[in-house]
């Protein structure tokens, strides 16, 4: 396994909508494998292939506490049967747009159907932290971030924080 380079917006990669998954191969189990370890080590508690440069439509997370074991969730190919007609505010944070944290309105809770590690067919009933963070890595799937839901006065504040950090660190 190895941990991969995670992409930083602003970046044109993050915009691209991600392919179908033809198949659930060894490779495939690879990228997730490395995906996974990518996560843990940021840390971060989801992640998207396209994050690390690969336009599939491919997602790991994990939301398991600290004094818990592991547990690995792999969604391959995921697609949203349905959502709730409520909706509620949580703050989110992404690997790709590190170090802010803001409120997002998304529906509390989701159905998705997904093939797993095995490439078996899977559905999830999600609520709470994991209807967020599913929906919020299916959106990297669409190329879009958790800051493009947020007024565009305030997104571009941070895409400018963004650059400016990207701008020190290739300096330093
Ligand atoms: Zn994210």
């Amino acid at each position: 396994m190895a941990v991969l380079p995670i992409i930083t917006a602003p970046d044109p990669r993050l915009k691209v909508r991600s392919e179908p998954v033809s198949k659930v191969d060894d490779d495939l189990r690879k990228l997730m494998d490395d995906m996974l370890e990518t996560m843990y080590a940021a840390p971060g508690i989801g992640l998207a292939a396209i994050q690390v440069g690969v336009p599939k439509r491919v997602i790991v997370m994990d939301l398991s506490h600290d004094e818990q074991p592991p547990q690995p969730l792999h969604f391959v190919n995921p697609e949203i049967k349905w959502t709730s007609d409520d909706k509620g505010p949580y703050e989110e944070g992404c690997l790709s747009v590190p170090e802010f944290y803001e409120e997002v309105e998304r529906p509390l809770k989701a159905r998705i159907d997904y093939l797993d590690y095995n490439g078996a067919q899977q559905t999830l009933d999600a609520e709470g932290m994991t209807a967020v963070c599913i929906q919020h890595e299916m959106d990297h799937l669409e190329g879009i971030l958790f800051i493009d839901h947020l007024s565009r006065l305030k997104r571009q504040m941070i895409l400018k924080k963004l650059t400016k950090a990207k701008k020190l660190s290739a300096s330093a």
